[in-house]
């Protein structure tokens, strides 16, 4: 799609949608499911790739940080949707991808509770369109899949870095001597066992 993918992140069947922000006047949620799995809902991340070079040219003036403002951007508009609380913007899945307001909501497991909102107008065209196609494409791919019954909430913000600290090809940042920029922090995973690996090439390498 616009050679930009859309894809599912951490599914997590029986699980919930957990509030993950950092600071005040944002949202930011996350999924997660105990290990009994018991839960009677489901979750799943929906990504939009982004390529900051050259997704988000209005941004450019922020520099290196390019791409952690235009996640900031996108973490208020969630909170000021929302309510300016931790209440989460949301939308039945087909009042989302056919571009109608949601008269009401399906029920959730995101606890701060849910607010509806006109995602599809509200998002960036570049990350709202490329979801209404991609929820389109699971649908026609898998049975069931496009439904009322399920919620868009946002917004899922942080499935990887926006900053990428560079380092050469021992791991070390080209100018501060012993310095390993490693795991997600530092643009090098995307998620648990990605960052396990790369923190275990990082320790290898400060251990030589
Ligand atoms: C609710 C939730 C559910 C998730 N579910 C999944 C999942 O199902 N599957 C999956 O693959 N991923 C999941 N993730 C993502 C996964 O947790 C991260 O990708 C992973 O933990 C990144 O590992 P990391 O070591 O790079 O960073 P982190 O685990 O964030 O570790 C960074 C560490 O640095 C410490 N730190 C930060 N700043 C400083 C400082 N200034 N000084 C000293 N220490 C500092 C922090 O306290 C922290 O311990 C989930 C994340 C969340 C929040």
């Amino acid at each position: 799609m616009n050679e930009r993918g859309v894809y599912s992140f951490c599914m997590c069947p029986g699980g919930f949608i957990v509030p993950a922000a950092t600071a005040n006047g944002e949202v930011v949620v996350n999924g997660m499911s105990p290990s009994k799995r018991n839960n009677e809902f489901a979750n799943s991340g929906i990504v939009v790739e982004i390529n900051v070079d050259k997704d988000i040219p209005k941004f450019e003036h922020f520099g290196a940080l390019k791409g952690l403002e235009y996640q900031k951007t996108l973490e208020r508009l969630a909170f000021t949707s929302g309510g300016r609380t931790q209440t989460a913007p949301a939308q039945r899945l087909t009042d989302f991808v056919e571009g109608n307001l949601s008269r009401d909501l399906n029920p959730t497991s995101y606890q701060p509770g849910i607010k509806s909102a006109p995602l599809h107008s509200l998002l960036p065209k570049l990350i709202g369109s490329r979801l209404r196609k991609g929820f389109e494409a699971f649908g026609q791919k898998m049975r069931g899949y496009y439904t009322s019954e399920a919620n868009v909430i946002g917004v899922e913000s942080r499935t990887s870095s926006p900053v990428n600290i560079p380092r050469n090809e021992n791991l070390q940042h080209p100018e501060i001597y012993n310095l390993f920029p490693c795991g997600e922090g530092g643009g090098y995973a995307g998620g648990i066992v990605s960052a396990a690996m790369d923190g275990e090439r990082c320790a290898e390498a400060a251990c030589v």
